[in-house]
């Protein structure tokens, strides 16, 4: 069968192992498996929010609210901003794939960094856009701005901080980039790590309802898959002005997200605290990942998320990511973005202690 030839250039995203693959595959007691490769908050929700997802699941045959209007209110509320300046999607994953839908067809132009979020680029050519992405890995934005100045673009994405190398730009040089951008060209500030970048450093701390009321052409986008603990719903979010938001609306199926998803969200907003303190937790931790590069002599690059990559100079990262598998630690090998290093999602201490275990066995089989 022949299809949209569009489709010829796109990948398939390749997401993290799943647990119940390493159990099938090796034999890994499940109990025994340490999953640090999607970047999820390991110490999970606060208990209120498992409570209502029990009390919720007797509703599951109605279907959810589609207006979304507890959740958009609770998000308007938590940034300041109006429920209209509010989408919802499955996931951020889904906004973006609004955006792009919104904005680009097989003449467009999307600007992007050279190693970032793999979705940008398959969201993208979906619609047979050319990509553009800046020379360097990390994100600069001189580079970004001498590609928008030569060539232009339809879209711009900067992923703040940066998935999967973890640097993050100060706000105040974001915004000064805005200002240079025409107002027909779409800025979407990638926030899923945010919550983690703000409570490091005050300095990178994007805020959207300045962001959106001083540049029209500009969304935001959060998520309830990372700091909030809840991947398994899929919950995103994007935030924009009303002209933004309406056309993506014309691109958002019906009842995208389910009621579960929703009570969910709503849930975990009232539980910023139990929030702030994983945050809280994942800096003491990723300490000891420095600690540990350090000691082995692995450079490492600074990070603003949940999740700490690290070059394996002098191994092979994609072997060693294959024998932590066959161990039962799923963390993510980076070959396949062009870097000799393994990016690990920040554990509970408990999970960490037992990931330096494996990596001392596991380095030192592969010694050279
Ligand atoms: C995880 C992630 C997302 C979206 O995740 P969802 O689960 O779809 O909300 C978006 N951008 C980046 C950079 C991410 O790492």
């Amino acid at each position: 069968m022949t299809y949209n030839s569009v489709l010829d250039n796109v990948q398939t995203y390749e997401a993290g192992k799943p647990i119940e693959l390493v159990v099938r595959e090796y034999g890994v007691d499940p109990k025994k498996i340490i999953k640090l490769a999607s970047n999820e908050n390991p110490y999970g929700v606060a208990p209120e929010v498992v409570d209502i997802l029990q009390r919720k699941a007797c509703n599951a045959y109605v279907y959810p609210d589609d207006s979304m209007y507890e959740l958009k209110d609770s998000l308007a509320k938590k940034f300041q901003v109006d429920s209209s300046n509010v989408v919802i999607g499955a996931g951020s994953d889904q906004v973006i794939e609004f955006c792009v839908h919104a904005k680009c067809n097989t003449n467009s132009k999307v600007l992007m960094a050279k190693t970032t979020f793999a979705m940008y680029e398959i969201y993208a050519k979906q619609t047979g856009a050319t990509i553009l992405k800046t020379p360097s890995d990390e994100h600069n934005l001189d580079e970004f701005r001498e590609i928008y100045k030569s060539q232009g673009a339809d879209i711009i994405f900067l992923c703040l901080p940066n998935n999967p190398l973890g640097e993050c730009l100060d706000a105040n040089e974001v915004y000064k980039f805005l200002d240079e951008v025409d107002p027909n060209t779409l800025v979407v500030l990638d926030g899923a790590y945010q919550e983690y970048a703000k409570y490091k450093d005050g300095k990178k701390e994007i805020i959207p309802s300045d962001v959106i009321a001083k540049y029209p052409n500009t969304i935001y986008l959060g998520t309830f898959s990372k700091a909030y603990a809840l991947g398994g719903m899929r919950v995103g979010y994007g935030i924009a002005n009303e002209d933004i938001i309406q056309t993506l609306h014309k691109l958002r199926p019906p009842f995208n997200i389910t009621t579960l998803s929703l009570a969910a969200g709503i849930e975990a907003l009232k539980h910023e605290d139990f929030v702030s303190k994983c945050i809280e937790k994942n800096f003491e931790q990723m300490s000891s990942y420095e600690a540990y590069a350090k000691k082995k002599g692995f450079r490492y690059i600074p990070s603003y998320t949940n999740f700490i990559t690290i070059y394996l100079d002098g191994y092979s990262s994609k072997q060693i990511a294959q024998k932590l598998l066959q161990r039962g630690v799923i963390v993510r090998d980076m070959t396949g973005y062009g870097f000799n290093a393994i990016r690990i999602t920040i554990g509970t201490n408990d999970q960490n202690e037992k990931v330096f275990e494996h990596l001392d066995i596991v380095l030192d089989e592969s010694k050279k």
